[in-house]
């Protein structure tokens, strides 16, 4: 799918909280608290709580997305998901978040591999890139997330993963689960510096084509600071993604900006 006019995302990762037993009525009381059909909602929850998210939101109009995917098909991987299993269950992914480089040493070629895995499986992959506190503070922060970019892409081609819908979430590490959220500006700068690395990497219009989301202690408190950035499309919300009535707030605010620009844009 290439968007002839980008979409406004807004996606819950849940991160490593639920349970199949709780997923259901919260993902339920998102849905119910969220109905705006111009806005492109997506709730990833834990692997397990998949099943009972998808169920609670048929007839919803709400994506149902993992929070990670293996690099392989099959074997000798204990723990692991790999894309085909989530057939049925999701249709978006999360690629490269922060947690997962952090904690299971995610390398930018590995979240490559992923994104392959991804696009074959179709599932609709939210690539997830963002530097560090020392990296903003020492002026890197559009490098670091530049090569991030470069790496993750590389041997990709952008026609295929324009299909398949490629979201790219910036998130400041430095501002996840912080309660420190990066400026409006700031987010703004960088939507801006990815469309430019993509140009550069031969993307041409579909560099414009492809939506960026912030992600960093997005709430329904600062969310209007970041989609009066026109260079941005939306959030990726972990903490306040738990919460319907923060919920209910972003995607309202999502809802006038989508409207917004659907006038715009005639
Ligand atoms: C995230 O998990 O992607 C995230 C942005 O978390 P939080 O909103 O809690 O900072």
């Amino acid at each position: 799918m290439i968007w002839a006019m980008r979409p406004i995302v807004i996606a819950a990762n849940w991160k490593m909280n639920t349970t199949p037993a709780d997923a259901g009525e919260l993902a339920r009381a998102i849905a119910g608290r969220t109905r705006e059909p111009d806005v492109v909602r997506v709730i990833c929850p834990p692997f397990v709580c998949l099943a009972a998210v998808r169920d609670a939101v048929a007839g919803e109009g709400i994506g149902v997305g993992a929070q990670n995917v293996h690099g392989e098909l099959a074997g000798a991987h204990t723990g692991e998901v790999s894309a085909p299993m989530l057939a049925g269950l999701a249709t978006w992914v999360i690629l490269g978040h922060s947690e997962r480089r952090r904690d299971a040493g995610e390398t930018d070629e590995i979240i490559g591999r992923k994104l392959r895995r991804a696009v074959d499986g179709g599932l609709r992959p939210i690539l997830c890139v963002g530097e560090q506190l020392a990296e903003r503070e020492g002026g890197r922060a559009e490098e670091v997330v530049a090569t991030q970019l470069r790496g993750a892409l590389e041997g990709h081609d952008p026609a295929e993963l324009a299909r398949a819908g490629l979201v790219i979430a910036y998130e400041p590490v430095w501002a996840i689960g912080t309660g420190r959220n990066a400026s409006g500006a700031d987010a703004g700068a960088m939507a801006e510096a990815i469309r430019r690395v993509l140009r550069a990497a031969g993307w041409g219009t579909l560099a414009e084509a492809t939506p960026v989301l912030y992600g960093g202690s997005a709430t329904s408190a600062n969310i209007a600071e970041f989609l009066a950035e026109p260079a941005v499309d939306g959030a990726l919300v972990g903490g306040a993604s738990l919460k319907p009535d923060e919920m209910a707030g972003i995607v309202a605010r999502a809802a006038v900006t989508a409207a917004a620009r659907r006038a715009a844009a005639g």
